[in-house]
This record gives structure tokens, C-alpha cells and sequence, in this order.
């Protein structure tokens, strides 16, 4: 990258909203080239005879590719395109919003470190479109040109298939299935409500970010309730016919810890919201009424998958190569983490930054000439059955026959009689401060 310093001051100084960092630790080359102005088809940062990653989406997935990247190839520029300066993760969010954690400073981190000790250059902008002809993608701060792509901006919602589920009823029916404003939202509500009241959590059918988020919410939530406002009740209405995940471990929850204030019903798929009359309506046929309402919608790939055409026929999710995370849509970009298909894996955080490591293999593979590796796979997600309790489902994947499969007998949940809960609650804190710590430095 020749990024010369004329350039950079200029570029520093005269994008609002545009922030580059870890330029320092580059080579210039010393030749002033002309400062580049800066506008939304301009080139943010002219492409020099350096080779160039460009990585979409500074979450679990994005953050470790562009990291994994410069730390196994330092001669590859990396610049990583995020809309907002601070993460904000989903894990562990469910605590915040049940009252337990005060804040979500924990669950908080920023980029500075990644882009001081790794050199991943930092452009806070949003990514508006890909164009994978150009190898370029263009911002609301200009355009970055690239030799491969690495796309991880996880999901957005089909919001669409719920009436009447706009962006106002978001704000009075919060889905807080991303972390941020749309958790204090419902923590507030819940907060505010009554005691007697009724809360009502809908999710919607697999495929979604996060198979047992949805469950540790309801534990964590009906805790709150049983501690703060016992004469209150939650209804989980599952648009699945049953427990898609760690169905032992949470019954057992529901019906020991909260069997006098919790609810649970399969086969429930919330198709309407009525804000003003405060219910939900399952297919038209039964309503729902309740005080605070937490409606998890249909998810799929974020916006610029889609618009970019990176997802399948169905519209909804991308797909990959199982080695390489290479997309079968467009050639040079990658798709890791929630957007793509990646078989048995999970729509997870610890998935995505499972993939995000083999990608960034695989990528720097591809760019030296050098033949790819297959996957090796592993996810472990702990979910909070009550406040200081939790249990656990961990797999190891692998490609078998062009597919990531898990590996047989590769893991399993935790214990059914709750032996280990104490013990998997500190380990799923600490994987929290480790996976945040990875990301951010
Ligand atoms: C309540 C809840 C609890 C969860 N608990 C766990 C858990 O315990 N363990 C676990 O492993 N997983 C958990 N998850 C799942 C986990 O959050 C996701 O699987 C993970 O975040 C996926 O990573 P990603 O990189 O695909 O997407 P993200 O982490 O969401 O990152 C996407 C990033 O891309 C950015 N972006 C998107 N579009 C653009 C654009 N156009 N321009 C610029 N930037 C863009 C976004 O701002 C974001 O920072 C949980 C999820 C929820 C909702």
C-alpha cells in the first residue's frame, strides 16, 4: 500500500464520519502521489501495488478474518469497513437486558488495538454496495477497490412477513436480536411493567442467528420476573413445533426454576403485531395479549448480501465453498459468519470466528498460490439457564463429501441433572472475555 502522507492527512481531515487508523504501521513508498479527493465515488484509499483485503463487517466473524489476515501475511493490506466505531455484542446481551449486568460496557469493545498492533485499516462507513466486476466496494465515504473480498455483516430481518412489523412497532415490540439500542429498549419495558403483567417472546423458525439465544433469554427474563414482579408471567411462543435446541437442559429449567411464572408453546408463528391493541396474531386463527411483547422476527442475510447478489435462490443466505467460504455467486469474495451457509455449523459467534480463521487460511492460500485447507471446525455456545447457571452444546466440524458436517461424538450438551451449571457459567464468562479480547486486540 503507498499510501503517502499527503494522502493520509488529507484523508484524515476531510472525511466527516471517516476515520482510518494503523496506517502508521505501513510502508509508504515515498513517491507523492495525488492527494485523493474524498467523495462517495471517489476512492477512499487508492489502491498502490500492494495486494488487498478488503473485509465487510467488523463483528465476530469480520474482525478475526482482517485480523488472521495481517497476522499470517503482513505484505497483504487489509482494510475492514464497519458502520459504527464500537461492537456491540449479542452475547451475553440477554444479562443486560434481564437486569443482571448494569451496562453493556462488558459486551462492549472498539478497534483502536486491532488496527495499532495488526495494521488492519480502519473505514467507519457502511457498505452500500459490492461490485464484484469492479472488485470494488462502494461506501457512503467513496469506493474500495480489492483483490479479495471477505464479507461478514450478519443478519437482517424479513420483517416483511410479519403485518403491521415496521420500523415504529420494532421500537414498541423491540426484537433486541441485535445488540444496542434495541436491548435497552426491552430492558426498559421490562423495567417499567407492571407486577402482573404478562411478557410475551416470539421466535421465529430455524434458520436464525443464534438456535438457543431465544431460550436463554426466556430463563433469564422469567428469573427477572420471579425476583422483581413474582405475580408476573412470560409466554414463549415458538414459531418451531418444538425445542430446537438443548431441549433437555431448558425444560429442565423451565419446569424446576420457573414452572410458576413461564409459559411455553410450540408451533406459534407470529405472522401480526397490533402495537395499539398490544397483542400478536398467529395466523390470523388466536391472538396473544400481552404487556411487553419481545418479537424475534424471520432473519437472513444483512442488506448488502443481498443487494450485492450474494444469496442463493431462496434470497436468504449465501452460499459458499465449504473450503474456502469463496462465494458461488461471485468470484473473490467470501462470505463467513451468520450470511452464509456453512452446513451443520450454527449461525453463531464462536462459528463465525471458527470460519473467519479457516477463511483467512484459505484466503492468503489462494493469494500466494498455494493449495487450500479443509476445515476444522468448533463451536461452543453456553446458554444461561438462571443467573449464575448455564449449560453448554459443542461440536467440531468438518468437510466430509463436499459438506461441513460434526464430527460423531465430537461433543454434546452438558449433563442433565445440572452438575456442571456452576462451573459452565465462569467458563462462558471467561470465553466471553477471551472471544471479545481476540477481536479487539
Ligand atoms: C441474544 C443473542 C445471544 C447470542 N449468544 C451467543 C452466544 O452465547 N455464543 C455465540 O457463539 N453466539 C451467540 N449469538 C450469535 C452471534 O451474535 C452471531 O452468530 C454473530 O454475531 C455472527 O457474527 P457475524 O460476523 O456474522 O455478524 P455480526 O457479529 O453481527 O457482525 C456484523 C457486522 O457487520 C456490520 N455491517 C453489516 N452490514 C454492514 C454494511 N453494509 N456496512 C458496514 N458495516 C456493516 C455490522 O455493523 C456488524 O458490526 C447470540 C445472538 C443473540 C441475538
Amino acid at each position: 500500500m503507498t499510501l503517502d502522507r499527503r494522502s493520509f492527512i488529507k484523508v484524515l481531515g476531510g472525511a466527516s464520519g471517516l476515520a482510518l487508523a494503523g496506517c502508521a504501521t505501513q510502508g509508504g513508498s515515498g513517491a507523492a502521489a495525488p492527494a485523493p479527493a474524498i467523495g462517495k465515488t471517489q476512492e477512499i484509499l487508492p489502491k498502490g501495488s500492494a495486494r488487498r483485503v478488503v473485509v465487510v463487517g467488523g463483528g465476530y466473524g469480520g474482525a478475526i478474518a482482517a485480523k488472521y489476515v495481517r497476522m499470517l501475511d503482513k505484505s497483504i493490506e487489509v482494510v475492514m469497513v464497519e458502520r459504527n466505531r464500537q461492537f456491540i455484542s449479542c452475547p451475553f446481551s440477554n444479562f443486560y437486558i434481564a437486569g443482571i449486568t448494569k451496562d453493556m460496557n462488558s459486551i462492549t469493545i472498539g478497534y483502536d488495538k486491532l488496527a495499532a498492533n495488526h495494521g488492519v485499516k480502519m473505514v467507519y462507513a457502511e457498505v452500500t454496495l459490492i461490485d464484484p466486476a469492479a472488485k470494488k466496494v462502494i461506501t457512503t465515504e467513496g469506493t474500495l477497490a480489492y483483490d479479495r473480498l471477505i464479507v461478514s455483516p450478519g443478519i437482517d430481518f424479513r420483517s416483511e412477513e410479519i403485518e403491521g412489523y415496521d420500523a415504529k412497532a420494532q421500537e414498541a415490540f423491540p426484537h433486541a436480536w441485535k445488540a444496542g439500542h434495541q436491548s435497552t429498549l426491552l430492558r426498559n419495558q421490562l423495567q417499567a411493567m407492571k407486577d402482573g403483567g404478562t411478557v410475551i417472546i416470539s421466535m421465529p423458525l430455524t434458520p436464525y442467528r443464534c438456535p438457543p439465544g431465544p431460550y436463554e433469554r426466556s430463563c433469564l427474563i422469567a428469573g427477572y420476573l420471579k425476583k422483581h414482579k413474582p405475580k408476573s408471567k412470560l409466554i414463549l411462543l415458538d414459531a418451531n413445533p418444538d425445542v430446537v435446541s438443548k431441549k433437555p437442559l431448558f425444560t429442565k429449567a423451565w419446569t424446576t426454576y420457573y414452572k410458576d411464572n413461564f409459559q411455553y408453546v410450540g408451533g406459534k408463528k407470529v405472522t401480526q403485531v397490533n402495537v395499539a391493541g398490544k397483542s400478536v396474531s398467529i395466523e390470523g386463527i388466536e391472538d396473544f395479549k400481552g404487556d411487553v411483547f419481545n418479537v424475534i422476527p424471520p432473519q437472513r442475510a444483512a442488506d448488502i448480501a443481498v443487494k450485492s447478489g450474494l444469496v442463493g435462490e431462496d434470497k436468504r443466505w449465501c452460499p459458499v465453498d465449504v473450503v474456502s467460504f469463496e462465494s458461488r455467486r461471485h468470484k473473490d469474495v467470501h462470505v463467513i459468519g451468520d450470511a452464509a451457509i456453512a452446513g451443520a455449523m450454527p449461525k453463531s459467534g464462536y462459528s463465525a470466528n471458527s470460519q473467519a480463521k479457516v477463511c483467512a487460511i484459505n484466503v492468503v492460500n489462494l493469494m500466494n498460490g498455494k493449495p487450500t485447507v479443509d476445515i476444522s471446525g468448533i463451536n461452543v455456545c453456553y446458554s444461561a439457564v438462571s443467573e449464575h447457571e448455564s449449560v453448554s452444546i459443542a461440536a467440531v466440524y468438518t468437510v466430509k463429501d463436499g459438506a461441513i458436517i460434526a464430527v460423531p461424538n465430537s461433543g454434546g450438551i452438558s449433563p442433565a441433572d445440572f452438575s456442571l451449571t456452576k462451573a459452565e457459567h465462569a467458563y462462558g464468562e471467561s470465553w466471553l472475555r477471551n472471544i471479545l479480547t481476540e477481536m479487539s486486540t
